[in-house]
């Protein structure tokens, strides 16, 4: 047989979600092409897998030395298969340059499917699932991160972020500043022992995550796409009330009351008011 490379996905946590299928090529490799050899020599012993094939690594600082050389070898007849650490390959894994390589050579790709944690979290959380965007991992300086987040405010599907428990107070509190109080899903360690599923409005999610002494692990962060119901007020409805609210109360108080009322966002009250007041931010 001709060779090829296959994308294999694996667990993102159960051991249980490693397929048949999934185990039967990584033995029939005849080489396994791991973004750490480690993780899959674990994956291999914990799942009493003897493969025979060789295990080199293939990540994003070596892809560009590794390439040609795997290229070489399916030319030469053998079966590549492709593993990330955990979940499916390619998705904020590496992977996506040696697919290209391989279709531009005229080698065959085929996928094992399985596991991946963007899905599973869509699945579980209770947004639309007929349309959705997966934008990876939110950047991690908070003017990327708003940017990334205003990148999408106008999206009418469900939005998926990966996301460090660390980072995931501060996002939260980005995202409901820029989109709003919308219904949104945190769903934690998926597969595991400490599975969690949180849900609700921006503002009343980031209290409950707040209360808590800490939150661990592995995160995924779904936000409900833009509504319909949003254009409902147009920026002339706002204006009126801006000049209403402004004669009784603070241009922050008025903004939240305005958000209140309406469910837009804070931050495109605010920047309507500075327009309206020729203000400068203050913060
Ligand atoms: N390629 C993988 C996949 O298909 O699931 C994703 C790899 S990405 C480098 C790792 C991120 O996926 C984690 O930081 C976390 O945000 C998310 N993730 C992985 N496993 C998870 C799990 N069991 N529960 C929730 N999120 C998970």
């Amino acid at each position: 047989m001709s060779g090829r490379l296959v994308i294999v996905s694996t667990p993102i946590g159960n051991l249980g979600d490693f397929s048949e299928r999934a185990a039967r090529t990584l033995e029939g490799a005849d080489i396994i092409a791991c973004e750490d050899t480690r993780m899959t020599r674990k994956l291999l012993a914990l799942s009493g897998l003897t493969s025979t094939a060789k295990l080199v690594p293939y990540h994003d600082h070596n892809g560009a030395t590794m390439r040609p050389r795997l290229l070489a070898d399916i030319g030469d007849g053998k079966i590549i298969a492709l593993v990330s650490d955990a979940g499916t390959p390619l998705i904020s894994d590496p992977g996506y340059k040696l697919v290209a390589s391989c279709h531009d050579h005229g080698f065959t790709v085929t996928a094992v499917p399985g596991p991946s944690a963007p899905l599973a979290a869509l699945t579980v959380s209770g947004l639309p699932s007929d349309k959705f965007t997966f934008a990876g991992f939110l950047p991690p300086t908070k003017k990327a991160c708003e940017s990334a987040i205003t990148d999408v405010i106008d999206l009418p599907m469900t939005i998926i972020w990966f996301e460090t428990p660390r980072r995931l107070l501060k996002s939260l509190t980005l995202m409901a500043d820029i989109l709003g109080p919308r219904l949104t899903v945190v769903a934690r360690e998926l597969t595991k022992i400490h599975e969690e599923v949180i849900r609700a409005p921006l503002p009343d999610l980031i209290s409950m995550i707040e209360q808590r002494e800490s939150i661990k692990g592995e995160i995924v962060v779904l936000v409900e796409g833009r509504q319909t119901d949003d254009t409902i007020f147009d920026e002339v409805d706002v204006t009126l009330m801006l000049q209403e609210e402004l004669r009784q109360r603070s241009l922050r108080d008025a903004v939240k009351s305005i958000a209140d009322r309406t469910g837009l966002p804070k931050r495109s009250i605010y920047q309507l008011a500075l327009k309206m007041t020729n203000a400068t931010p203050s913060d």
